[in-house]
């Protein structure tokens, strides 16, 4: 591992290095992480910023949109000075004011079956922040095939969906596992549905949480697991489902 935190970097990360389970070591491994997030809006917003407060060494960002005036309520890294430049080129900026740690690497393109498993082999963690299951599912299967950790959030009206895949160990079960015949890859998408602002605020900051437990090695509650939110009756609930049969997770 790279050389020892600096006397500034003990200082700006004392508040989680003094964390039993943080420490100089772990500080040491978010600094030398490296994390893709597919996706700067709603979700993709929470989890940038938070872990580029954390120090997270190397931070990929994939989207092609600019800024508009109805993403404000939700996206909250973005002000109104910024409506109509790209989500990708503000938020390099935003990154370098809120922590010079970070490195960014930015792809201001779409998430294609062309160019895909050439950008996810570059992170360790991918962090899924996209509002459609076709990009979801695309993920699934080359985060899965790269043997990458895969953190994939949804959100639609009040409520939210958290899953937290580590594709290194063979065996554990898919998005599609437990999508399979539940979803058809139009439905559940904001644009369409409503969003409430801190849904995805609420749902985007675990992911982060979750990234940044997986870098730090704790154990992944949400093993073969969803994290079901519903923030109008203000319910968390966990929910268990098993590898499937004919699943994508079965393909060599
Ligand atoms: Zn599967």
């Amino acid at each position: 591992m790279k050389k020892n935190l600096s006397n500034k970097q003990i200082e700006k990360y004392s508040r989680q290095i003094v964390l039993k389970n943080v420490g100089t070591i772990g500080q040491k491994k978010i600094l030398n992480s490296n994390v893709l997030v597919v996706g700067a809006g709603g979700l993709g917003c929470p989890v940038i910023d938070y872990l580029s407060r954390a120090g997270v060494g190397r931070l990929g960002i994939i989207d092609y949109d600019k800024i508009d005036p109805s993403n404000i309520h939700r996206q909250s890294i973005y002000t109104f000075k910024d409506v109509g430049k790209y989500k990708v080129d503000v938020l390099k900026k935003k990154i370098m004011d809120i922590n010079p740690d970070v490195k960014t690497k930015i792809f201001k393109s779409k998430i294609t079956i062309k160019n895909v498993d050439k950008i996810l082999k570059q992170f360790d963690i991918i962090v899924d922040g996209s509002d459609n299951f076709k990009t979801k599912f695309l993920l699934n299967k080359f985060a899965r095939r790269l043997k990458k950790t895969l953190i994939v959030g949804a959100i639609s009206k009040y409520d939210g969906h958290v899953f937290s895949f580590n594709f290194k160990r063979n065996n554990e079960a898919c998005l599609k596992c437990f999508y399979q015949s539940e979803v058809n890859e139009e439905v559940l998408n904001c644009e369409s549905d409503g969003i409430l602002g801190p849904v995805a605020g609420i749902v985007g900051n675990i992911q982060a949480n979750e990234t940044l437990k997986n870098i730090l090695n704790l154990k992944n509650e949400l093993k073969d697991k969803i994290l079901i939110i519903d923030l109008l009756n203000l319910s968390f609930r966990q929910s268990s489902f098993s590898k499937k049969k004919n699943c994508v997770c079965g393909e060599k």
